[in-house]
């Protein structure tokens, strides 16, 4: 049996959400934006859907756009902010996902916007002063504050009630890409004023390639894609029904079951990390420990030997699955932007090792067995 250790890249799907996709599957095949019954009994599925995610988050129904990921909804947030609402800078930080910072790449490259980077410290976290003195700056243009919930490689949490303060207090809008935190930590649109977020079913248990983009109703914005007016003109292409079908009930359970997952998860996490303390020399963790973070991740800095430089190699063949950084990089030794702004030791070896409720404390122990082949272990010198 493998161990699968890289939760961040993608979750496996759950049985109870391929219960409700294979009969729909099965017997559902109208064309949603077909008036005939096989077409409204598939918009009535999707319009189910779209209740119970907007039920989880306490927003309305007319705030949900379903989309094909987070990829999708973070370009799409973005981009419309700029185009339709006004936006000429936007602040956000250099260990966001790629979906995000190519977007700014491409609207500074082509739309002449302004882009702004703040800096991170050792563990990724922002400097919330240098935050608020570039908001506020003099003759600033509009701007679109842009910036993870969690990131996906060493799990270091935002504070997005204090970002939230701060762009309300600046006239900024705030968008969060949320992709990893969805379903970890509750969000609710009436405590938390934000524009836009996003979700992925694949990171909770949900198949790939759906997902959905919150848009405060307050923004008034116009479809990424020209096409038809499914997802009331703000969507063009015919609904991935089942994807739909399936992310709808992988949020409903993982927000079910919040707490259970959490306790669950941090006590692998907690497992490993003491595990890791005790055994093997000089490991240092990207993840900041002293807070709060998102517990589904555990980055790890393992000192350079001549073992460890094939480490997720050894791991993967050894039956254990984790990731030298984020999923772009997974299986390959190329190294990491995040990790990089860190201003991490190049000399050391960075693996991400994330979690879901199905790993056990046994995971553990046969990845500790690995590892100490592969790592120099406690009162051992390796060369
Ligand atoms: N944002 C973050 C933080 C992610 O971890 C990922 C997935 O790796 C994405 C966005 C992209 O999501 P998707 O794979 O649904 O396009």
């Amino acid at each position: 049996m493998r161990i699968y250790l890289d939760n961040a890249s993608t979750t496996q799907i759950s049985q109870e959400v391929l219960d409700v996709m294979i009969p729909a599957m099965q017997a559902h095949y109208g064309n949603p934006s077909s008036i005939h019954a096989e077409g409204r009994q598939v918009r009535a599925a999707i319009e189910n859907a779209r209740k119970t995610i907007a039920n989880q988050l306490n927003a309305s129904i007319g705030e949900i756009f379903f989309t094909s990921g987070g990829t999708e909804s973070n370009n799409m947030a973005i981009k419309c902010a700029v185009r339709d609402l006004g936006v000429k800078r936007i602040i956000s930080s250099p260990i966001e996902h790629h979906c995000v910072l190519h977007t700014l790449d491409h609207l500074r490259e082509h739309h002449g916007v302004e882009v702004h980077l703040l800096k991170v410290d050792a563990h990724g976290r922002i400097n919330y002063e240098e935050l608020a003195t570039v908001l506020s700056m003099a003759d600033a243009p509009k701007t679109l504050v842009s910036l993870m919930h969690a990131n996906n490689e060493i799990g270091t949490l935002l504070d997005m009630n204090k970002v939230s303060e701060l762009c309300q207090s600046n006239n900024a809008l705030f968008h969060s890409d949320t992709v990893q935190t969805m379903t970890h930590f509750p969000i609710d649109v009436e405590e938390l004023k934000i524009d836009f977020f996003s979700g992925s079913a694949h990171k909770f248990h949900g198949p790939k390639g759906v997902g959905f983009i919150y848009i405060n109703g307050n923004n008034n914005i116009k479809p990424l894609l020209d096409g038809g007016s499914q997802e009331r003109n703000m969507r063009g292409g015919t609904e991935n029904v089942y994807g739909i079908v399936g992310i709808a009930k992988a949020m409903e359970l993982a927000c079910t079951n919040m707490s259970a997952w959490k306790e669950t998860i941090c006590d692998t996490r907690d497992y490993l990390i003491e595990q890791l303390k005790n055994r093997v020399e000089d490991i240092q963790f990207n993840t900041p420990l002293d807070e709060e973070s998102l517990y589904t991740v555990l980055s790890v800095s393992f000192p350079k030997s001549d073992r460890s430089e094939m480490l997720l190699l050894g791991l993967d063949i050894a039956g254990i699955s984790c990731s030298g950084g984020s999923a772009c990089t997974s299986g390959s030794e190329k190294g990491s932007h995040v990790v990089e702004a860190l201003n991490a030791d190049p000399g050391r070896k960075t693996i991400r090792f994330s979690f879901s409720h199905y790993n056990t404390r046994e995971d553990i122990d046969q990845l500790m067995v690995v590892l100490e082949k592969l790592v120099a272990t406690k009162g051992e010198k390796v060369g």
